[in-house]
């Protein structure tokens, strides 16, 4: 079955719309497979957004994924990668349609309160990187 790696970054959990936003992939009809908050150390935080290292923003994107605890989450479902992209919205939640979690909860890039992975080779790899053996059910 096809998973995804879902996060709610540092200030979704600061917000409080950590509820709101699982309650999406819920109602949605997916399945949660594994879940924790985790304060996420800078190590793992670079080698989860590896592929973004050359850009201008990688160092401030890292404190941001640092800064405080996040909700790490592992989903599956039939085409859950895309599905989760749709429900999450455009990375500028200026940009993000209303309805999507981004449209509705937030206004900054830099602080675009959740993260779903972008294929399901990276869901796979993702889900691997954040959670530990026997943390997954
Ligand atoms: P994510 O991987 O977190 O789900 P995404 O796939 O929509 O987001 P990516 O291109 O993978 O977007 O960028 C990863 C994250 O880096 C973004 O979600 C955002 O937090 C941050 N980011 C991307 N572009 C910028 C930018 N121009 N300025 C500041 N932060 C940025
Ligand atoms: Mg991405």
């Amino acid at each position: 079955v096809e998973e995804t790696y879902i996060m709610v970054k540092p200030d979704g959990v600061q917000r409080g719309l950590v509820g709101e936003m699982i309650s999406r992939f819920e109602k949605k009809g997916f399945k949660l497979t594994g879940l924790k908050l985790f304060q996420c150390p800078q190590e793992l935080a670079e080698e989860h957004y590896k592929d973004l290292k050359s850009k201008s923003f990688f160092p401030k994107l890292i404190s941001y994924i640092t800064s405080g605890p996040v909700v790490c989450m592992a989903w599956e479902g039939v085409g859950v990668v895309a599905s989760a992209r749709k429900l999450i919205g455009a990375t500028n939640p200026l940009q993000a349609e209303p309805g999507t979690i981004r449209g509705d909860l937030a206004v900054q890039t830099g602080r675009n309160v959740i993260h779903g992975s972008d294929s399901p080779d990276n869901g796979k790899r993702e889900i691997a990187l954040w959670f530990k053996e026997g943390e997954v059910c």
